[in-house]
């Protein structure tokens, strides 16, 4: 049994930049490059496996095909999404909805619930997190109104921190930021407001006012998290979120270190430096951008080198 190595797909985006080639030297396809879909089943862009005996075949497919790879699961879709956003300029301010909501307004459709690492950033960036109304009536008010300074609320953030947004928050990423998201298998967004920009031809991208303010929960809950970190030989393993919907994790291994999660699949991204998965009969390569499964049943392994990856499982 080997991992699953996965081929990303990319998405271009008003909002986009370069920094998936420069930071991870993707074979990006422009210089408006958004979103790099790294271990994706979703229909929009599913990943395609690179290795091994399902080498060519989409990650949908396998999950289909091959449930005891996961652990015959009980979920009908790959339930996470893993991916890298390149935040070049401003996003648009958006919230998700749940599951209950998606299931009935967008065709069964997931919930969205995400959560972000920040890789990288520029010096005093922030993010919109939450916003300030206090009831659904203010929230309405200002949203109609247009009075984004009063309603929406500004965090500062810097490289290594973590974010858990659940559905129901409002949220956007702001220029100059570089994000890891692990979020639910979901497309589902309602923007709220677009900073008033027009695309290439001249258009305004649509907001879904009604539907942001029926999902959105008020007044903004804060929800910090506290990272747990454990040592052990030679790495630090920082758990950041333990969610109904995922679990993400920070390995930082400087040395050579074992891992044993014979029950679960685990999804993992390298996003610093390099080196070897080792399995009690192989040994794959590792490098920054390297993007994976390991299935139920691969047994124990152990990661050598200096690398940072970040990894979730359901
Ligand atoms: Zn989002």
């Amino acid at each position: 049994m080997q991992p699953l190595f996965l081929k990303p797909v990319f998405k271009e985006r008003i909002w986009g930049g370069s920094a998936l080639k420069r930071e991870f030297g993707y074979d990006i396809p422009n210089d408006h490059t958004g979103e790099c879909w790294a271990i994706s089943a979703h229909p929009n862009g599913p990943s395609l496996i690179e290795n091994g005996s399902y080498a060519g075949m989409t990650l949908d497919k396998l999950w289909q095909e091959h449930p005891e790879l996961f652990g015959n699961p009980k979920e009908e879709v790959f339930p996470l999404l893993t991916k890298i956003l390149d935040a070049n300029n401003d996003l648009s301010v958006q919230v998700h909805p749940d599951d209950a909501y998606a299931k009935v307004h967008e065709n069964g459709e997931l919930g969205k619930t995400e959560c972000w690492y920040i890789i990288d950033c520029k010096e005093d960036a922030e993010m919109v997190f939450g916003h300030n109304a206090r009831s659904k009536e203010e929230l309405t008010e200002w949203i109609h109104e247009g009075k984004w300074n009063a309603f929406l609320r500004r965090v500062k953030i810097k490289p290594g921190d973590f974010f858990f947004v659940p559905s129901g928050t409002i949220h956007a990423l702001c220029e100059g930021t570089l994000v890891l998201e692990t979020q639910q298998s979901s497309d589902t967004t309602y923007r709220v407001y677009d900073y008033d920009r027009r695309d290439a031809e001249g258009n305004l991208r649509e907001l879904h006012l009604e539907k942001a303010i029926e999902v959105t929960t008020v007044p903004h809950q804060v929800t910090g998290v506290a990272p747990k970190v454990k040592e052990q030989e030679d790495a630090r393993i920082t758990t950041f979120v333990e969610s109904a919907f995922f679990t993400v994790y920070k390995w930082e291994i400087n040395g050579k270190t074992a891992f044993s999660f014979d029950e679960r699949y685990l999804l993992l991204s390298v996003i610093k430096g390099s080196g070897q998965l080792i399995s009690h009969r192989e040994q794959f390569e590792l490098k920054k951008g390297t993007h994976l499964i390991i299935p139920v049943g691969f047994g124990e392994f152990a990661i050598e080198g200096n690398c940072e990856l970040i990894v979730s499982h359901t």
